[in-house]
This record gives C-alpha cells, structure tokens and sequence, in this order.
C-alpha cells in the first residue's frame, strides 16, 4: 500500500548541510526520505533475546513509495545523475536485489530512463518480485544467467547508450561515497535525537551487511557527531566483495569527499565490531536462527523480516552475545513493496537536483 506522499514542508531539515555548509556545491540530494525515520522500542523482543533495551530504527519506513536502507542512498545518486545533466541510470545487483529495485522505482520518479544487470542468486521471495515488478517499472533488465556472462553483461549495461546517451553508473550496493552520504543523515538522526533527549544513550547499533555501505556510513555519521556507540556490522555477503578493511577505506574516502566540500572538523572512527559468522549457508539462504529470528519478530514485533539481510543478522541475538546491551537495530528492509501505478514521474523545483 503505498500513501500519498508527504508534503515536502513537514519534513525536518537536513542535518548533514549542518555539518558541511558546503555540500550543496558538490551534490543537492533529492528529497525522497521522510525525516528523520522513526525510532521504535522491540521491548518485548529485547526480553526474548536479553538485550539491555531494543530500539528499531525504522528505515523500512524511509518513505512511502518504497522504503529500505537505499532510499538514503538514491537521493544523492539520482540528484548527482540530474546535476551532470543524466538522462538514464544503471546498476546491478542479484536477482533479488533491492536495490535495483529501488532504483528502478526512483529513477523513474525522478524522470530517468534505468536499466540494471542482473546476477544469478539462490530464489528468495524478492527474486519473484523483481521479476514482475522491475519491467512494470520500466526498467530494461539485462539478466545473466550464469557468473561468466557478467563481465560482458557489465560492459553492455554499464557502457551501451540508454536515451541516446551513456547512463549514469550506480554501483552495486550503492558502495560509493557520494551513496553513503545519504547514510550518515540518519546517523545524525540518531545522534540529536539523543542529544535531546528523545532517545536514551546506546551501546550498540546492529546493522546487516553487504556491502557495507551502510555501514561506512553509519560508523563515518557517528563520528562526525561524536557519539560513542559500536558498530556491529553482520556480514552477509561472500568476504571477497566485503570486509573491515573495505569498510574503513568507504569511510575514509566518504569523509575526503565531505574535506572537498570544506569540512575541516577532525574524525575519529569509534569501535567496530565485524561479525562473519552469520552468513551461513550462503548469500540468501535462511538457517535454524534465522528462521527463529523470524518466528519472534513475527510474534512479538510490527516490522517484517527478510531472509538475506534481516533475518540472518537478528539471528546474532539468538547467541546471547550481545546481553545485557542497550541496542539498536537498523531496519534496512523496506516496509511496503511498491505498486508500479504509484510511481509517477514527477518534475519540478522542489526536485533539489534538478537542473534548472
Ligand atoms: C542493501 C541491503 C543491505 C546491505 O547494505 P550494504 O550497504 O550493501 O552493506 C542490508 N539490508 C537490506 C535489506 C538491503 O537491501
């Protein structure tokens, strides 16, 4: 179900054009997030796992078309595309990739052409949804079938014209730091709130991981605001296309961009926590904690799970490791799937990236 969308005015200014005056210059994101996305309790589910306090920081929510973790992402990638004059985007993902769904369904709200290239992955609800859902978008999917036609499949995606041009590249995972600017928003979000006193001090924020871009951002967003929290980062992908190192480099280069825009205040990353050991038995394939991971959202929460991202990480509180902790999980999978009638191509100035 999707409502309609909010008007621009109710949403609560950006906080990272606080930090950075001049990020404008560089890149005016797109306003498609409803900020800030809420913060709620899991009380009930925090008992269950004997967690000090479970908060959920709702970026299912992030806005009503469709949410998730890369509508954060999108609004820069899409205002960047349009300031460089884009006429089309492209990325790529697994069949079941959110992300390439998600860019299917703003890239068309912001008026672009989009085209994606499809991997093969393991069948997951998702990957039956995008089937259907991403040509009702309009998207032109070049699907491989098997990992040795990627490379070629890359080069025609990546490079071959789309609206009489080349189209504006999104990596895979939104792994760019111009993508993960979006994510330290809502780090900032979690930082006021606590600041003012909306939201108790946290020890931890649990966050699923590909990859990590959400993670950079989150860990580079914390910084920024001198808040000392750990990021645990749940990794879900195979190593090779993740890891710490890979984590710490995003974020370095992410706060180099954010140098270039004038912002000269000293960063320190705080603690990290890389967890590997939850990805079993491969890239979205459920196991016994997962599977009742989700039994007790389902029964004791008002969120959904997934199985390649939410389910496999929430397994980690089945293990105890974290008891006794004041926790907060990021919801990174969206909380409605869009409906290809709602999204609409919609032009005009309050489209911040837009040129004029
Ligand atoms: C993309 C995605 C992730 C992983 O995010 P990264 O930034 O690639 O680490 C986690 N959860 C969901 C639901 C996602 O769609």
């Amino acid at each position: 179900m999707s409502r309609p969308l909010a008007p621009k005015a109710l949403l609560a200014p950006r906080l990272l054009p606080q930090h950075v005056p001049g990020l404008d210059a560089l890149v005016r994101p797109l306003e498609l997030v409803e900020r800030p996305t809420p913060v709620t309790e899991a009380g009930a589910l925090g008992d269950r796992w004997k967690l000090g306090r479970l908060w959920i920081k709702r970026d299912d929510l992030s806005a009503p078309l469709y949410g998730g973790s890369k509508v954060r992402n999108l609004e820069f990638f899409l205002g960047h595309a349009l300031a460089r004059g884009a006429t089309g985007v492209v990325t790529m993902g697994p069949l079941g990739s959110h992300q390439v769904l998600a860019t299917a369904v703003y890239g068309r709200r912001a008026g672009l052409a989009t085209r994606a290239l499809l991997t093969p992955q393991p069948d997951v609800r998702e990957s039956g949804l995008n089937r259907k859902l991403l040509p009702a978008l309009g998207m032109e999917v070049i699907r491989c079938e098997r990992f040795i036609d990627v490379p070629l499949g890359l080069l025609r995606a990546r490079f071959g014209q789309l609206e009489g041009r080349a189209p504006y590249w999104i990596p895979p995972g939104s792994h760019h730091p111009i993508g993960v600017l979006g994510v330290i928003e809502g780090a900032l979000e979690i930082a006021r709130a606590i600041e003012a006193g909306e939201l108790p001090p946290i020890d931890d924020v649990v966050v699923p991981t590909g990859t990590c871009a959400t993670a950079a951002g989150l860990a580079l967003g914390f910084a920024m605001a001198g808040l000392p929290v750990r990021v645990v980062a749940v990794r879900m992908v195979p190593m090779l296309i993740t890891g710490p190192g890979k984590m710490r480099k995003l974020a370095r280069r992410t706060l180099a961009l954010l140098r270039q825009a004038g912002y000269a205040r000293p960063v320190t990353l705080g603690e990290i926590l890389w967890l590997d050991q939850f990805a079993g038995p491969g890239y979205g394939l459920p196991n016994a904690l997962s599977d009742r991971a989700a039994l007790d959202v389902a029964e004791l929460a008002d969120f959904r799970t997934e199985t390649t991202y939410v389910a496999k990480t929430l397994a980690l509180f089945q293990q105890r490791d974290l008891q006794g902790r004041r926790v907060l999980f990021w919801n990174t999978y969206s909380a409605v799937d869009p409906d290809p009638a709602a999204v609409q191509p919609e032009h005009g100035p309050h489209w911040a990236g837009a040129p004029a």
